[in-house]
């Protein structure tokens, strides 16, 4: 059985980071992706902010397909307001991404296979035997270290005995058109919300250019009898009536994992096979390039070493969390908690105190913490308001996290 110092499974944006990373430190990695081509098939709205793609990559026009310099925010009547700022983030081609980050561990040296579908995964003598399907046949090999980064519906985790359940309420149901329509203006991405189209959730325009984009609705807690679907087609029949659509996608995006152990003994898991996706927007190219690249560097660190214990690996979470900065994720978290306890009275209620404070506005940065403050400090009664909706133990949380 051929020996590998580390085995991927799962060649999206994580895996491809994972990959590289342990090749660039010297390891013999081996990459496993059950599609036949990496960035195939991509379930994505494709939306990056600057800041997080360029924390590893050039905004290259190749996988560029929009730069964003507006956003703009519906309120369930169909109002709304516009932000600017210039180049604040992008929508990306993820098919060419996906798969220029495929190459770049391939670059780096890692082995690369497609059309190989993990299936499972049995420790001998503190080694992983994995085993996976390839060209019909079962296939097996040996490796020190294994990195699950095999997306939203995981099973390499759970099988080295991770606990990664969440919530149902930690869970986006996201689904969309790729679609025509003048009301897609590129440059611009729109966020919709009210739960007469995006229940507990909300809807995007993303454009690809011209009037072509990715337009969809994160939906979640559904009311018994409804489906994802339901809410998307009334969506689009509302807002993009008679576009001309041009393909479909759906998946799930879970969030949380902050509360999760996300490694154990010669294991770590990345991306969403993790949980790691931005709790409001359900965003997580972000957080499945920064597991990625930090798993694959302690994992070649840790595998030069010769410890690949859990205790070890702990570098893993304890240097994500330090960049993905764990107490705006926490806070993200739990306003997300409150929005979903929110109706459309109440949002229409928070679109008006909103309005007036952004309404074309130039943006200078892009700060959680900071325009938490902001708002909180000109609208303090959306303080008392989110007393109301989460209780008062949320108030305490917040006015700590933001310093209030
Ligand atoms: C409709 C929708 C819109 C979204 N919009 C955005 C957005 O605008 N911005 C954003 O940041 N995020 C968005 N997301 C979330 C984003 O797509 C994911 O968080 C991101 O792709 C996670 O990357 P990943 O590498 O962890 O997993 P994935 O990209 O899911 O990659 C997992 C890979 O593992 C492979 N795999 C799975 N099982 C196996 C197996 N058994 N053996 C071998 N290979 C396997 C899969 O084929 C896949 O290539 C959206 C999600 C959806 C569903």
């Amino acid at each position: 059985m051929e020996r590998y110092d580390a085995v991927v499974v799962g060649g999206g944006p994580a895996g491809s980071m994972a990959a590289r990373r342990l090749a660039e430190g010297g390891a013999k990695v081996l990459l496993l992706e059950k599609r036949p081509e990496f960035g195939q098939v991509v379930q994505c709205a494709e939306g990056i902010s600057h800041r997080s793609l360029t924390l590893y990559f050039e905004p290259e026009p190749r996988f560029i397909a929009s730069v964003i310099d507006e956003a703009r925010f519906y309120s369930p009547d169909g109002e709304h307001f516009t932000v600017r700022k210039e180049g604040v983030g992008y929508v990306l081609e993820r098919k060419i991404f996906d798969r220029y980050v495929a190459q770049t561990a391939a670059e780096a040296g890692a082995e690369l296979l497609t059309k190989a579908q993990f299936t499972h995964l049995n420790r001998r003598n503190g080694l992983w035997e994995v085993s996976f399907i390839h060209g019909g046949r079962e296939e097996r090999v040996e490796a020190r270290l294994v990195i699950g980064a095999d997306g939203p519906g995981s099973k390499v985790g759970r099988q080295a005995g991770l606990n990664l359940d969440i919530p149902p309420e930690d869970y986006h149901y996201a689904l969309e058109y790729f679609l025509v329509h003048p009301a897609v203006e590129d440059g611009r991405i729109d966020f919709f919300v009210g739960d007469w189209c995006c229940w507990k959730g909300y809807g995007w325009s993303f454009p690809k250019g011209g009037h072509y984009g990715n337009v969809g609705v994160g939906v979640a807690l559904l009311p018994e009898g409804k489906s994802p679907r339901d809410y998307l087609e009334t969506f689009v029949s509302h807002y993009f009536k008679g576009a001309k659509v041009m393909g479909f996608t759906s998946s799930v995006v879970p969030v949380g994992g902050h509360r999760l152990q996300i490694y154990s003994d010669g294991i770590m898991v990345v991306g969403d096979a993790a949980r790691l996706a931005e709790p409001i927007s359900g965003g997580g190219i972000p957080a499945a390039l920064i597991s990625g690249s930090v798993a694959g560097e302690v994992g070649a660190e840790a595998l030069k070493e010769g410890d690949l214990s859990a205790r070890r690996l702990k570098e893993y979470h304890d240097r994500f969390w330090d960049i993905m900065n764990r107490r705006e994720y926490e806070l993200a978290y739990e306003v997300r908690r409150a929005f979903l306890r929110m109706d459309d009275e109440d949002l229409r209620y928070v679109f008006a105190k909103l309005k007036p404070l952004f309404d074309g506005r130039e943006l200078d940065e892009i700060d959680a913490f900071k325009w938490a403050r902001y708002i909180f400090t000109k609208a303090p009664d959306l303080l008392l308001f989110a007393a109301r909706k989460a209780g008062p133990a949320f108030v305490d949380y917040l006015r700590r996290a933001v310093g209030l």
